[in-house]
């Protein structure tokens, strides 16, 4: 499970996230949502490691990753990553950025691991190809199995289908949602857009100004909304 309290985050004079408190459980997504601004991908970055923690708590099944008594790097806290950009390294084959995250690990032990989430995102058959070869959909899947591949107890994941085309999206959206079911890992997901959390979300942190503005599951959100801020958020899904 992943744990955030009371996390507060300042750039400058712009107070980016402002006392929020989320926790996820194993097995569940979250989605964190809200206008462009709002400070998602602040909080996410927190959580990953990736943005040093100004005040509050992360912990990570039970473990305090980052507090008042210092922080544990992102590569071991055991969180796996996927951004919009895919980042995957481009002079490595398929099998080769997804044996990455692997490499404490013997070799024999890496090719089986990283075959294995190849095959549970559905490209088991492309793995000795190289990242240009593949469609974005493609890439997308690739930059998920290389989250899983380390069974991760925390699955971050800020704005994953933002840069594949709508009819590719949905399609990839529900493939993520199949595979991130059987993972049981604890998923928090950003995105801007309302329709997506509503598809994804177990439960939604619906974000304003860096404050949560409300919390509850899809429906629950979308039938009563708290404050007219949600209800104009979520009145654009049909
Ligand atoms: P989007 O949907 O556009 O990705 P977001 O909800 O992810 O938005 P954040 O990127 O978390 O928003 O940004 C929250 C606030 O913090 C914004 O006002 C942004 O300008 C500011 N901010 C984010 N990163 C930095 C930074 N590195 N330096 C200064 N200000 C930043
Ligand atoms: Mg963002």
């Amino acid at each position: 499970a992943l744990a955030l309290d009371a996390v507060t985050h300042r750039f400058g004079t712009v107070t980016a996230v402002d006392d929020v408190t989320v926790t996820v459980g194993a097995g569940e997504i979250v989605c964190l949502c809200g206008p462009s601004g709002c400070g998602k991908s602040t909080l996410l970055r927190i959580a990953a490691g990736l943005e040093t923690l100004q005040l509050g708590e992360v912990r990570v099944g039970g473990r305090m990753v980052a507090g008042e008594a210092g922080a544990v790097p992102p590569e071991r806290r055991g969180v796996g990553l996927v951004f919009q950009d895919y980042a995957l390294f481009p002079h490595l084959s398929v099998l080769d950025n997804v044996r990455f995250g692997l490499s404490a690990l013997p070799a024999d032990e890496q090719r089986r691991r990283a075959l294995d989430a190849l095959r549970q995102v559905g490209m088991g058959d492309h793995a000795d190809r190289f990242p240009h070869h593949l469609s974005g959909g493609q890439q997308q899947r690739v930059a998920l199995a290389r989250a899983l591949a380390p069974n991760p107890a925390v699955l971050l994941l800020d704005e994953p289908f933002s840069g594949l085309d709508a009819r590719l999206r949905e399609q990839v959206r529900d493939e993520t949602l199949h595979v991130l079911k059987r993972t049981g890992a604890a998923t928090m997901l950003v995105t801007h857009d309302p329709e997506e959390a509503m598809f994804l979300a177990d439960r939604i942190v619906l974000m304003r100004d860096g404050r949560v503005e409300q919390v509850g599951c899809p429906v629950d959100l979308y039938t009563r909304p708290a404050t007219a801020y949600a209800a104009a958020f979520f009145g654009e899904v049909n």
